[in-house]
């Protein structure tokens, strides 16, 4: 199962939810890059920079990765996946992997709003946000304790270049998936519990 969706429609919110309500493992690449950005070696490196500056990574390095990520036993069967295919390249490469894609849809207005006021756990990972989803203590995680950063790409510049890279790139991945008659349109605008819900029902 695919999630896919604009910066902040909350792919990964709901992704990693319905992961565990059908009790199936979930796969980011945003997550496994992030993860990789922290390495202190040249690719390391590589990736921190051009996920700060809200750029992609190359397509040799993410199919590698991804496919790499396919072979572990975990993600043989069923699971549920989110921050890929990015561009029409990538899901070329990546064919036929996926039977169902959920698209959450959202106003540029409401992306602006939620990708600002989004907060994150550098420790344990955990989302937050301001307006919707704030943490019971000021700028601390309610799950380990830890201070609560934003992500340098949750800033108004990388968002604006992050929004121009969906336009342009993964806005043709959606036509592809329509084509194939295997996307289905969300409402991503409406409370996380009524999205899971439908996503549910739509499986
Ligand atoms: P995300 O959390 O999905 O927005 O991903 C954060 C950042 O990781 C993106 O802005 C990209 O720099 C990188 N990234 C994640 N997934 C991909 C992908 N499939 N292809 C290229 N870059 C990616």
């Amino acid at each position: 199962i695919l999630i896919v969706g604009p910066q902040g429609s909350g792919k990964s919110t709901r992704a990693k939810l319905l992961a565990k309500k059908l009790g199936i493992p979930y796969l980011s690449t945003g997550e496994i890059f992030r993860q990789m950005a922290k390495e202190p070696t040249p690719l390391g490196k590589k990736i921190k920079n051009l996920i700060d500056k809200g750029f992609l990574i190359d397509d040799k390095t993410t199919i590698k990765i991804v496919k790499e990520y396919l072979k572990k036993p975990a993600f043989k069967l069923d699971f549920v996946a989110e921050g890929f295919p990015r561009n029409l390249t990538q899901a070329k490469m990546l064919k036929k992997l996926f039977d169902k894609i959920f698209y959450l849809t959202i106003s540029q207005k409401e992306i602006m709003k939620r990708l600002t006021s989004r907060r994150v756990c550098p420790n344990c990972k955990a989302n937050f946000n301001l307006l919707t989803q704030p943490p019971k203590k000021e700028g601390i995680c309610d799950y380990c304790g830890a201070k609560l950063v934003q992500r340098k790409d949750d800033q108004k510049e990388a968002i604006k270049k992050r929004l121009e890279t969906y336009r342009n790139l993964t806005q043709p991945v959606l036509d592809f998936y329509r084509q194939q008659g295997i996307l289905k349109e969300v409402d991503g605008e409406r409370p996380i519990n009524t999205i899971s819900k439908e996503i549910l029902s739509r499986i």
